[in-house]
């Protein structure tokens, strides 16, 4: 069974997830991705503070989906592990992680959804660059990232290399690491430790300090994601 399989992770939230570098993958973005993240990357952009809203979006919508897959009577990997968001603020480290305990993905699934332009607000928001705003003044452009909204890659406007690990509901999948400096090409790799759901480090950039800060998260969680319907703790306080 699961609990067999996952023995030694029970306590994972004690431990800290780990990965086999040996058996790492290399894989390199599609253009359009590669394109999309070269605009945030180097995007001037002033209010990057957006990527914690979609960074916590994307953690309840792997929640809804868990709590959806639980209610239809469905196994899950980890059942007694509570349903919620929580993010951890390093200043030491000048790190930011946000983890939840939802679907979580297996290695295709980490593939496609990460290493391809699915979403249509990033689809629509290299569309309408190719209308023209590509060619037009940088705050055209970052208009744009504000208006549509570029989710999982918004981490790259703060963090100069994020880090995912996830573990699937499906308890029959392996633990996935999940690593890119944002540029051309990213990396995946066998991981174990990995509590049910997603782990996102992000080694923040030296310009991204303020968002290492504890105090900083909850005032910007407050500003947008009031309404999440899920617990959500940062570095241990439920907000
Ligand atoms: P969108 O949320 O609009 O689909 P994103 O770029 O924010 O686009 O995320 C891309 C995809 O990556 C999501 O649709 C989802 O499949 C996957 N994903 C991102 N974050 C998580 C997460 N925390 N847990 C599970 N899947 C995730
Ligand atoms: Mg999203």
């Amino acid at each position: 069974s699961w609990r067999g399989l996952h023995a030694s992770v029970t306590k994972a939230s004690e431990n800290t997830p780990a990965a086999d570098l040996e058996h790492r993958e290399s894989h390199t973005f599609q253009a359009e991705t590669s394109k999309l993240l070269n605009i945030v990357a180097s995007s001037l952009y002033s209010e990057r503070e957006v990527f914690v809203r979609e960074l916590i979006s994307n953690a309840s919508d792997a929640l809804e989906k868990l709590r959806y897959i639980q209610a239809t009577g469905q196994d899950v990997a980890f059942p007694e592990t509570p349903l919620e968001i929580t993010i951890e603020a390093d200043q030491e480290r000048n790190t930011l992680i946000i983890s939840d305990t939802g679907i979580g993905m297996n290695h295709d699934e980490l593939v496609s959804n990460l290493g391809t332009i699915a979403r249509s607000g990033s689809k629509e928001f290299m569309e309408s660059l190719a209308d023209g705003a590509q060619t037009g003044a940088a705050d055209a452009r970052e208009k744009i990232i504000g208006q549509f909204g570029v989710g999982f890659y918004s981490g790259f406007m703060v963090a100069e290399k994020m880090t995912v690990y996830t573990q699937s509901h499906a308890a029959t999948e392996k633990a996935w690491l999940w690593e890119s400096e944002g540029l051309g090409s990213y990396t995946v790799a066998p991981a174990s430790q990995v509590v049910r759901g997603t782990r996102i480090e992000l080694k923040l950039r030296d310009d991204a300090r303020e968002f290492a800060d504890a105090g900083r998260i909850k005032d910007i969680i407050k500003k947008y994601s009031n309404f999440v319907g899920f617990p959500v703790k940062v570095n241990n306080e439920v907000i």
